[in-house]
């Protein structure tokens, strides 16, 4: 093939855009990208090699090179690893393949630092080069493929690039920056060490640098003043060293690491800034031995609601990768784990299909399962403060022990309020853990708005006679405060729990109680308070519904088409009517929902419940108005909870109608 141009893709040329714009102010990241990207292509040989070891070529000791060089003013990365042909440094440089990697773009806010913070989550690495670089050179050979299929591959990082055949001896890839001005210290070899160290000492492969040493300059004339001697300078050796630890964190003791390393490697994987919320590091053993190092992120990734989104952690046995996003590791309610399960056990040759169904792998996905609920149960514990009691219980914490509680304090709020809406997928998907995950659970109610009342919170302080659970599902937090059908419960200060998350709904249908005592949606079913209503009331309600039953049958008769049927409430005390569903239907709001999303809801009509106190429902009998009344009725119930009238003009109708 000979040279040829061609234009980026619309996508990478706007990425390429932001790149140069916008991530000056934290360049050196492009090492730890092309290092990845090196250290992947080694990954991808080894991986292919289990089935075809001459891809090797006579040279199995996989390396990465960094090369300076300050008089061209390159910073050159060469890997030993699967190379690309022509085609592919087309399709993979000058392209972007992956559907989230085009989310990305679509969601530059045009705000530096906020991009800049999404373009490591995304992973568009390659292109950082550009921070530092006005023209990037790759010249690279696939393993297997002749010398003379080599591919020059070059960009000036605007629109377009060109492509060459070449020939190349190396396996491998070379990927050539031509240093900016601004960038030329990135020529420093000290410089690029450090930078190495702290983001590729976790690289499992070596990443070599040649050997300086100081030389000094050359005698002139001794006589002269300090020495006669040209200044001295570092001077290449042509020895190769090894400038990373090239150990995997994960199989080192725990005890050897630091909370510092432990965050490096997190982010390291994550492609995340912020420092993860905490980690658990294991070695298992037993009848299958694996080692897992598990991280909670503190913020959610934005595709996070994606159901496509595989899980977060990278499979290796024994030490050699084997697959990013093993999502046969991990229910997918815990998508958001980061981390590195290593298995001493499952074949190198394992395929997707094969781990879901290996003996092996369950055991994992078990136990990292419980390590997780465990790290959560442990934040949760120490969310706030062990209060200061009288008899100086905090005391008994020794200094050490102080500072951890007070270093956790306030992670599980931050985890929930990120995560606790994924956590509760986990209701309907993991049975065996389910009351591991009732216990995790935290909601708003109304006497706090914070999402901070656990279950066990609410059964502590439920009245004397309360025999459930109260809780109500409503689009927004202002909705279900103000819902008509918590009125009863306010005013016997009975605690309601609120639901505002789009799951709660379908993940309480499989949250019947918890620890004995059922959950009740205050919006389903007759309202039975139980031995919460005294005996007056009780009789009240019963004479009510007695004096109203002429009332509620010409309701019924007027209201045929869209109530199921019309009752006398005794939940209600400033509204005139509710909406309610019958005990095991769908409630309206999560009818409404499915709607929505374009989904087919069950038509099922709801139970209109009237107030036989209010002054509006006083006022029906014997109206000449009666018939509109009774439509507004339901269609303000209906407008009460979030919804809208089926038929908004002949509400606005009536209304008018009434009002003139
Ligand atoms: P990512 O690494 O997330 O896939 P990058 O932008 O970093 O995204 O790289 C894009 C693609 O270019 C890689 O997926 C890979 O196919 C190819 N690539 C980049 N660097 C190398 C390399 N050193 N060797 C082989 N392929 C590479
Ligand atoms: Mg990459």
């Amino acid at each position: 093939m000979s040279k040829q141009t061609l234009s980026f893709q619309a996508e990478v040329a706007q990425l390429l855009h932001l790149v140069t714009h916008s991530l000056y102010s934290n360049k050196e990241i492009f090492v730890r990208e092309l290092i990845s990207n090196a250290s992947d292509a080694c990954d991808k040989l080894r991986f292919e090699a289990i089935n075809d070891g001459g891809l090797y070529e006579n040279d199995a000791e996989l390396k990465v090179k960094v090369t300076l060089d300050s008089v061209a003013k390159t910073l050159t990365i060469t890997d030993n690893g699967i190379g690309m042909s022509a085609q592919e440094a087309i399709d993979h440089l000058g392209t972007i393949a992956k559907s989230g990697t085009k989310d990305f773009v679509s969601k530059l806010s045009g705000d530096q630092k906020a991009d800049s913070q999404l373009i490591g989550q995304f992973g568009v690495g390659f292109y950082s080069g550009f921070i530092v670089a006005d023209k990037i050179t790759v010249e690279s050979r696939r393993a297997g493929m002749k010398e003379n299929e080599g591919v020059r591959w070059v960009s000036g990082g605007a629109g377009d690039f060109e492509v060459e055949t070449i020939t190349r001896p190396a396996r491998g890839t070379s990927v050539i920056l031509h240093l900016r001005d601004d960038a030329q210290d990135y020529t420093q070899a000290w410089k690029v060490k450090g930078i190495i160290s702290k983001y590729s000492d976790h690289i499992s492969l070596p990443i070599l640098m040649e050997k300086e040493e100081w030389k000094d300059g050359e005698l002139i004339n001794p006589s002269d003043e300090n020495g006669g001697r040209q200044p001295g300078a570092m001077v290449k050796t042509g020895e190769w060293e090894s400038v990373n630890k090239a150990n995997a964190i994960w199989a080192r003791a725990k005890k050897d690491i630091t909370q510092e390393q432990y965050n490096d490697f997190y982010k390291q994987i994550s492609h995340d800034f912020e420092a993860p919320l905490a980690h658990t590091h294991n070695r298992v053993e037993g009848s299958t031995e694996y080692t897992q190092l598990l991280y909670l992120p503190a913020k959610a990734p934005m595709d996070l609601w994606n159901r496509d989104k595989k899980g977060g952690l990278k499979l290796y046995v024994k030490r050699v990768f084997i697959m990013d996003d093993a999502e046969a590791l991990l229910p997918s309610y815990l998508r958001f784990v980061k981390g590195v399960v290593d298995s001493a056990d499952l074949p190198l040759n394992v395929s997707r299909e094969l781990l879901q169904e290996s003996r092996d792998v369950k055991a994992i996905r078990d136990g990292c399962t419980k390590r997780v609920l465990s790290m959560l149960e442990d934040l949760a514990q120490h969310d706030k403060l062990p209060e200061a009691s009288a008899d100086g219980v905090t005391d008994v914490l020794n200094a050490e022990e102080k500072a951890q509680a007070e270093a956790n304090v306030g992670k599980y709020s931050k985890f929930y309020a990120e995560f606790g809406a994924v956590l509760k997928e986990g209701l309907g998907e993991d049975f065996a853990n389910k009351e591991r995950l009732a216990k995790l659970l935290r909601f708003a109610s109304s006497t706090t708005d914070a999402v901070s009342v656990s279950l066990a919170d609410y059964k502590a302080r439920m009245k004397e006679g309360q025999e459930a659970i109260y809780y109500i599902t409503a689009d927004t937090l202002a909705a279900a405060k103000n819902s008509p059908q918590l009125e009863v419960f306010k005013k016997k200060g009975i605690e309601v729990l609120l639901m505002t998350d789009r799951v709660d709904e379908w993940a309480l249908n499989y949250l019947h109680d918890f620890d004995g005592t059922p959950m009740q949606s205050v919006a389903k079913g007759a309202v039975d308070l139980g031995k919460l209503q005294d005996e007056a009331e009780k009789k009240a309600a019963e004479d009510a519904a007695e004096v109203f039953k002429p009332l509620l049958a010409k309701l019924k008769e007027a209201l045929k088409e869209k109530a199921e049927d019309v009752r006398v409430t005794t939940r209600l005390v400033d509204s005139p009517a509710c909406l309610v569903v019958q005990d095991h239907g769908m409630s309206t709001q999560l009818a409404r929902m499915l709607k929505q999303a374009g989904q087919s809801a069950p038509d099922m009509k709801p139970v209109l419940e009237v107030n036989a106190e209010h002054a509006l429902v006083k006022k029906l009998d014997g109206s000449v108005h009666f018939n509109d009344l009774a439509h507004i009725l339901f269609d303000q119930a209906l407008l009460a909870e979030g919804g809208l009238p089926a038929d908004p003009a002949a509400y606005v109708k009536r209304v008018n109608a009434l009002l003139v």
